[in-house]
């Protein structure tokens, strides 16, 4: 869909909702099992937190690793989703960020506690105590959700469309990866070119870069998408580049292109790792990360990241290409997402 297009259009039964105070929810009970849709209550906020109506919520590959069970500390049963856009409808005690019917995004971070090294560091990604949305507490593949509102992030009237939802965490995860290459990297490689990929390119062309895209060998589909994006240069991901790569941004949770990404960058070249989950790396030669690269993880977000990312994304502004699926289609929505046969990010309409 276009960022423009009415939902109204797409889905003519949209906004049929119960009318008592319960809510259709797509609940995971165990891990390796499909989500289950049912009514259950809906919830209410306590100090600090809002309700919010869902508006839309976009498909991460992170929920299909909590449902795949490789992401081991879930609370059960749980309603995956953090792609979140929706409508402030109730305020919770002390709230005064927030006002009702404001609209907001909401994203991983779901709360941290402010008072360890890391919070008072301004590293708060990498919280002890941590919350996260759809993991340990529920999320947005359901019609409500509550949510602390200090890391909500308000969102201009222009965002409210589920084209938006992806960039919640497809593109800020992608931009969080995109700052650690550092301002000097001028090629900049991409494997895996999905939904982060595909909105990071967007800010690394309008800064000038030269983005090579590498995909699953043989995904012409992808390669297409990327070059209609104005990568410079697309292949499979065996295959080397045709010049070394200042830094590379790998999003396919596939270790094996850990040190295939370290061969393509030259001397000082980044390799950030983007995913939550990544297969195991096989053993490779020093002699491959000699030359002063760098090898590191990212982990969550900040929410400053997430302020800058959204203003960004605004001023460009970032077009999605998005697969909108129904909020009892979300089975389906993770299988589309496993097989890869999607251009771009995949948004469940609530
Ligand atoms: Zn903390
Ligand atoms: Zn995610």
């Amino acid at each position: 869909m276009s960022n423009n297009e009415s939902l109204i259009d797409i889905f003519p039964d949209h906004g049929t909702l119960p009318a008592d105070d319960t809510m259709r929810a797509m609940v995971l009970e165990n891990p390796r099992e499909p989500l289950v849709y049912k009514v259950i209550p809906k919830p209410h906020p306590t100090a600090r937190q809002v309700l919010v109506k869902i508006i839309a919520c976009g498909v991460c590959r992170t929920d299909l690793h909590i449902v795949d069970g490789e992401l081991t500390e879930p609370k059960f049963p749980l309603i995956p989703g953090h792609e979140i856009i929706g409508i402030v409808l109730e305020l919770g005690l002390g709230v005064e960020e927030l006002e009702l019917g404001d609209l907001v995004g909401i994203g991983w971070l779901a709360y941290t506690c402010g008072k360890c090294k890391y919070c008072r560091r301004g590293q708060e990604n990498l919280c002890d105590d941590a919350l996260f949305t759809g993991y340990n507490i529920d999320g947005g593949f359901a019609e409500y959700t509550v949510a602390y509102a200090e890391f909500c992030f308000p969102l201009a009237p222009s965002f409210n469309s589920p084209a938006y939802a992806p960039l919640l965490c497809a593109g800020l995860i992608g931009y969080r990866s995109y700052q650690m290459v550092g301002t000097s990297a001028e090629r900049i490689g991409i494997y895996g070119f999905g939904a982060a990929a595909h909105i990071l390119i967007q800010i690394a062309r309008r800064e000038g870069k030269e983005i090579y895209a590498f995909t699953r060998d043989g995904d012409v589909v992808a390669q297409a998408f990327a070059t209609s994006l104005g990568a410079v240069w697309v292949g499979n991901s065996s295959v080397a580049p045709p010049i070394k790569l200042d830094a590379a941004i790998i999003f396919a949770p596939v270790g094996p292109l850990v040190p295939k990404a370290l061969e393509d960058v030259d001397k000082g070249g980044t390799v950030i790792c983007g995913g939550i989950h990544m297969s195991d790396i096989p053993c490779f030669a020093y002699e491959i990360l000699w030359g002063e690269k760098t090898l590191r993880s990212v982990a969550n977000l900040t929410r400053k990241d997430g302020n800058a990312f959204l203003e960004l994304a605004g001023q460009i502004p970032v077009k999605t290409e998005t697969s909108l699926f129904r909020l009892h289609e979300a089975n389906e929505a993770l299988a589309a997402i496993r097989n890869g046969r999607l251009a771009g990010a995949v948004v469940l309409v609530i």
